[in-house]
């Protein structure tokens, strides 16, 4: 009988432990919309639905084998895209980070090590968003003017930075070919032109594990490069898909 009773009494415990937990849990969450609410404004999910504009951006170089075959590309079909480099790998690269500049391309900042923004302080995230527009600064003489989050992560404290530094954070339009895996070439282009829309902002790398001389991702470029021209989009920096952005919102304000 009083064992049955001191089970009971644990049950209890540990439904209430439970509830507590759960409640807590949602006003973390409850916490967390209302803190994103407040820097909206600077984050970037895809541009002027109504402009038959995209944007290609590559993650995670510069890549001394990888890097410069996109460039090429670009360069083939005279199209501007933004490239959001580590800052550690920049230090090795410096001549690539020129290449692009003085071609036209957007140098975006992509932290120094790629942190996970969401696991570190703020001294930390400020610290490898800092060093990396020093060192993109050093080469090209301006400082990035968007940042994206390695992961998609968004943290307060990363907010409250890009903020200061009056930049913008710069996401993707979930037009998302997960490159980086090596889906094959096929996989890559469909999953693009699928999802392509207006002001789509589509996710590559110029970075990818397996060392082969050619990636699937450039392999993929000069496919869906020439398509999405043939069908009348124009290829644009990430600034410059901003601009028209504003441009919209004022003209929507008139
Ligand atoms: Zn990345």
């Amino acid at each position: 009988m009083r064992k049955t009773i001191y089970a009971l009494i644990l049950g209890a415990i540990v439904l209430i432990g439970i509830s507590i937990r759960n409640i807590s849990n949602r006003e973390t969450e409850v916490f967390e919309n209302t803190w994103k609410e407040d820097y909206e404004d600077l984050i970037v999910k895809y541009g002027n639905t109504n402009e038959k504009l995209l944007a290609l951006t590559f993650d995670d170089g510069p890549d001394e084998d990888f890097t410069p075959q996109i460039l090429d590309i670009l360069k083939k079909y005279n199209v501007k895209a933004t490239f959001y480099v580590i800052g550690e790998k920049v230090q090795y690269n410096k001549k690539i980070i020129k290449r692009q500049y003085e071609e036209g391309h957007e140098i975006g900042n992509h932290t120094y090590t790629h942190i996970n923004v969401s696991k570190n302080g703020y001294n930390k995230i400020n610290k490898e968003i800092g060093d990396t527009q020093s060192v993109v600064k050093s080469i090209t003489g301006v400082y990035p003017k968007t940042f994206r989050p390695p992961y998609r992560a968004i943290s307060k404290d990363m907010c409250e930075i890009i903020k200061q530094k009056d930049m913008n954070i710069v996401l993707w339009s979930y037009v998302d070919a997960r490159d980086w895996e090596s889906p094959g070439v096929t996989s890559i282009v469909k999953s693009i032109e699928d999802g392509i829309q207006n002001g789509c902002i589509i996710l590559l790398h110029d970075y990818n594990k397996v060392r082969s001389p050619k990636s699937q991702t450039i392999e993929a470029l000069d496919i869906i490069i020439p398509d999405l021209l043939e069908k009348g989009y124009k290829f644009v920096t990430i600034s410059e898909l901003i601009e028209h952005l504003e441009k919209n919102t004022n003209d929507e304000k008139k």
